[in-house]
């Protein structure tokens, strides 16, 4: 008899200990996912105003007015969002990230981040006299959907994962011809005050021209090959195959520091596809607010699984 309760005991146990390590592994992240015209409209009309701007290059007044805008919008959110600035000694320049934390229900925090800086000065091959550069879709279109999808998050409440939402200045490297020394200001000194414990971060996604009106995001061969199958699942199930994955690349851009530090990181990018790429024809009349929802959308989907695989 007594054996038996013993027994009976054991197993009621294992069953509860269980019960419990099942619910505290599991995470549940459940986003609505919004219409590609409405997901688009709302990041389109981001990405005009900061095109609206016009140029702006680290240090300069339309940077730091690009920044209060940012954050404005985030506050309008009922979000906190903070401004960090630190001031180059080499390049004189004072830099400014901002960044914005959102309490979620997984464990560890993700990084979404894109850059909004444009560049300074593009080599004369790329001069074509149109203006300045303005950079709509360099620098624009992550800028503006990252601050759509921050409306998703806002609305998500506790069923979105912990994020951190990063925009970077001085992504562009300083002299005209790259120069991988002069550049990725921003995403070093997030990576220099904040990714070195090893436990905040379980993962990065870097949006970088991302609004394309012929959208072809590569796959961009640097970035965490682990971090695909998420990718490449929400594609699939959202029928965008034409436009993801289809061409490769391999650039410099703000997810290297990130993957220096041992974080997974994936950069969505058009760069093989990409004919105004750092020429002044990168203006608002060639980014699509379908591309950015279609980008946007891709994200939203990928993120339970995301959160799953390394955000426990
Ligand atoms: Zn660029």
């Amino acid at each position: 008899m007594r054996a038996w309760r013993a027994a009976t005991c054991a197993l009621v146990a294992t069953v509860l200990l269980f019960a419990c390590a099942n619910r505290a592994g599991r995470v549940t992240v459940d986003l609505p996912l919004p219409t590609e015209d409405d997901l688009g409209r709302r990041a389109y009309a981001h990405v005009a105003r900061i095109a609206e701007l016009g140029p702006r290059h680290p240090g300069s007044k339309a940077r730091e007015r690009a920044a209060d805008l940012i954050f404005a919008r985030l506050r309008a959110l009922d979000l906190t969002p903070i401004r960090e600035a630190w001031f180059d000694e080499r390049e004189k320049i004072r830099f400014e990230n901002v960044r914005c934390r959102l309490r979620g229900n997984t464990n560890k925090c993700l990084l979404i981040t894109t850059h909004y800086d444009t560049k300074l000065e593009l080599p004369e091959s790329r001069r074509d006299g149109n203006g300045p550069f303005v950079g709509v879709n360099d620098g624009g279109s992550g800028t503006g959907l990252l601050l759509a999808l921050a409306e998703e998050f806002a609305a998500a409440g506790a069923r979105r994962p912990t994020l951190e939402l990063v925009w970077f200045d001085g992504e562009e490297s300083i002299p005209a011809k790259w120069d991988l020394d002069r550049a990725l200001y921003g995403s070093r000194e997030f990576v220099r005050r904040h990714v070195q414990d090893g436990h905040t971060y379980g993962a990065m996604i870097l949006l970088d021209m991302v609004g394309a009106k012929d959208l072809r995001i590569d796959r961009e061969e640097s970035s965490s090959k682990a971090l695909y199958a998420p990718f490449e699942a929400a594609v699939k199930r959202l029928g965008y195959d034409e436009h993801f994955f289809q061409t490769t690349c391999d650039v410099d851009d703000d997810h290297i520091p990130f993957l220096d530090a041992g974080l997974p990181s994936i950069d969505l990018i058009q760069f093989d596809e990409n004919p105004h790429w750092h020429r002044n024809s990168d203006t608002l009349e060639h980014v699509s607010p379908r591309s950015l929802g279609i980008v946007g959308r891709v994200v939203l989907t990928a993120l339970p699984a995301i959160a799953e695989r390394v955000l426990r």
